[in-house]
C-alpha cells in the first residue's frame, strides 16, 4: 500500500497541470492574453474560485455556467481526470524522486507542446526551454552521469533536424520541417540521450506516414498540406521511454 497523502499530492498535481494545460491552449488558439481572467465560454462572466479547482469546479457547478446555464463541455473534467491518473500511475511506478518530478514536467509539458502543434501548427519554444532548465538543473543535481550523452544528444538531436530541413527547402523549395521539430528533437536528446535519437527518429517518421496517410484517407487534409510532426515526435518519446532498452537494442549500431 502506497502513502495515501503523496498519491493524492501526484493526483491533485495531475489534474492542475492538464487544467493548466486546456486552459492554455484554449488561450493560444484563439489568440487571448495568457494572464486574462477565466471566464465563461457562454456569457463571457469572470469565473469564481470555486470554478477553478480542477475536476470539483465541474462537480460543483453541475457541468454549467451558474449565470448562462451554458454547458461546460465534458472534455474538460474528463480530461483533467486522464490527468490526475497519468500523474497518480508515474508516481505508483517511479515513487515520490526526482525521476518522477522529472517524468511529470515531461509529459505534461511534451503533451501541451504537441497539443499546441496540433491545435496552431507551431511549437512553441517557451515550454520547450522549459523542460530543457528542468532536465538541465537534473543532470547537475542528480544525474552526472549522464551529462556526456545528453549534450551530444542536444547537440545531435537539433543539428539532424537543421539538415533535412535545409534539403527539404534545397528539393521542394520551402519549409517543410519546422525549426521547431529541430528543438523539440533536441530537447528529446537532451533527456534521453544520443542513443535515444535514432529510435526516435523511425518510430516518428513511421508514426507520421501512418497518421499522415489516414488523415489523407479520411480527407481531412492533402498531400502537399503542412503537417504538424511534434505529436509524432511525443508519442515517439512516450513510446522510446515505456522500453528504451528494447528500442537500443534494436538500434545498436555502434
Ligand atoms: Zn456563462
Amino acid at each position: 500500500m502506497f502513502p495515501l497523502g503523496q498519491g493524492l499530492f501526484f493526483f491533485l498535481a495531475g489534474t492542475a497541470l492538464s487544467s493548466f494545460s486546456l486552459a492554455t491552449v484554449y488561450r493560444l488558439e484563439r489568440d487571448l492574453s495568457l494572464w486574462a481572467r477565466s471566464a465563461c465560454e457562454g456569457c463571457s462572466k469572470s469565473l469564481g474560485p470555486l470554478d477553478l479547482i480542477p475536476l470539483l469546479g465541474w462537480v460543483f457547478r453541475r457541468g454549467a455556467c451558474p449565470h448562462c446555464a451554458y454547458k461546460i463541455p465534458l472534455r474538460y473534467p474528463l480530461l483533467e481526470l486522464a490527468g490526475g491518473i497519468l500523474a497518480l500511475g508515474l508516481y505508483l511506478w517511479g515513487g515520490a524522486g526526482p525521476e518522477t518530478y522529472r517524468a511529470l514536467a515531461l509529459w505534461f509539458g511534451l503533451g501541451l507542446i504537441s497539443w499546441l502543434d496540433f491545435k496552431t501548427g507551431q511549437i512553441y519554444t517557451l515550454p520547450i526551454v522549459f523542460l530543457a532548465v528542468l532536465q538541465g538543473l537534473y543532470l547537475g543535481l542528480w544525474a552526472p552521469e549522464a551529462r556526456v550523452d545528453s549534450l551530444i544528444g542536444l547537440l545531435c538531436g537539433a543539428g539532424f533536424f537543421y539538415w533535412v530541413s535545409l534539403l527539404y527547402r534545397f528539393f521542394r523549395g520551402r519549409e517543410g520541417l519546422g525549426e521547431g521539430d529541430a528543438s523539440l528533437l533536441g530537447l528529446l536528446g537532451f533527456t534521453f540521450g544520443w542513443s535515444a535519437l535514432l529510435p526516435l527518429v523511425f518510430l516518428s517518421a513511421c508514426l507520421g506516414v501512418i497518421g499522415g496517410v489516414s488523415l489523407i484517407i479520411a480527407g481531412k487534409t492533402g498531400w502537399s498540406d503542412q503537417l504538424p510532426y511534434g505529436p509524432y515526435l511525443a508519442l515517439s518519446a512516450a513510446l522510446y521511454a515505456a522500453a528504451p532498452e528494447f528500442w537500443e537494442h534494436y538500434f545498436h549500431l555502434f
